[in-house]
């Protein structure tokens, strides 16, 4: 006799009962997201075949090419505008809430994210729970003196003809506040996410293949410090042998199922 559908069934309500348990018990839950969340809520993913990035040569989009060329600039843009788009439109889903709800139910220390499109301070996330790892497109910086704007502003000069914007206080090229190939990670947020991972009690990796460096490891560094870690991704990641648990389906109605659960729990 093989495995039925209806073991699987029970293989997963099991696996999710423990995670419900563990949300239950536990001081300092960590949530790490990626790209998976993102897709979820429709937001394409550029670097799949056939995607935005065919079009475009990546050489152009290299942070080194972005400040030494103009015309990398033009075109760093350009698809930039393309990108921004279907960000911008995009709503949280169901796993982007449920974080939001954990938040509110005092149960998350914070979201760890990979993510650039702000879903989760639109789900309800306060700033101060957020560590952005690859910064936000939702905003856009000064290369020379750091001055933010907002991303709406910067599109709307975009729209009328602006091909490359520039700082109004320093005439500095602007760019969207994202961290680009060759640009070195945040520091105050890279060491943030380190140290929240190591305090973790439970760290629940939602949407991330967990392939892309330094964030990749940061599931490692809180398990070996001791917490659980609960792996929720369609597909399988390098890490799910050292997980507790591992579920591989859409993040949504996983986490959906799982939160209803907590607040059950929670009532008792
Ligand atoms: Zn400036």
């Amino acid at each position: 006799m093989g495995v039925t559908s209806g073991d699987r069934r029970n293989a997963m309500e099991e696996n999710i009962e423990k995670v419900v348990s563990w949300i239950l018990i536990s001081k300092k839950i960590v949530v790490f997201t990626g790209a998976g969340l993102s897709t979820e809520s429709g937001i394409p993913d550029f670097r799949s075949p056939g995607g935005l990035w065919d079009r475009y040569n990546p050489e152009d989009f290299y942070f080194q090419n972005f400040i030494s060329s103009q015309a990398s600039r033009e075109k760093y843009w350009q698809m930039a505008t393309e990108m921004y788009d279907p960000i911008k439109q995009a709503q949280p889903n169901p796993a982007h809430l449920a974080i939001a709800e954990m938040e509110r139910m005092e149960k998350l220390d914070c979201v760890i994210t990979q993510n650039i499109d702000g879903l989760h301070f639109k789900a309800g996330n306060s700033e101060d729970k957020v560590i952005q790892l690859h910064g936000t497109a939702m905003d856009v910086s000064c290369l020379s003196c750091r001055k933010r704007y907002d991303r709406g502003e910067i599109q709307e000069r975009i729209r009328k003809g602006v091909k490359v914007p520039y700082c109004d206080d320093c005439g500095g090229p602007l760019k969207p506040a994202t961290i680009s190939f060759g640009q070195s990670m945040p520091e105050r947020e890279t060491e943030e996410a380190y140290h929240r991972s190591s305090l973790s009690d439970l760290f629940i990796v939602i949407g991330s293949s967990l392939v892309v460096q330094p964030a990749a490891s940061m599931p490692l560094v809180a398990k070996r410090n001791g917490a659980k870690l609960v792996i929720i991704n369609r597909d399988p990641t390098p890490y799910d042998n050292m997980a507790d648990i591992v579920i591989h389906d859409q993040a949504g109605p996983i986490m959906a199922s799982i939160l209803e659960k907590v607040k059950q729990g929670l009532m008792n």
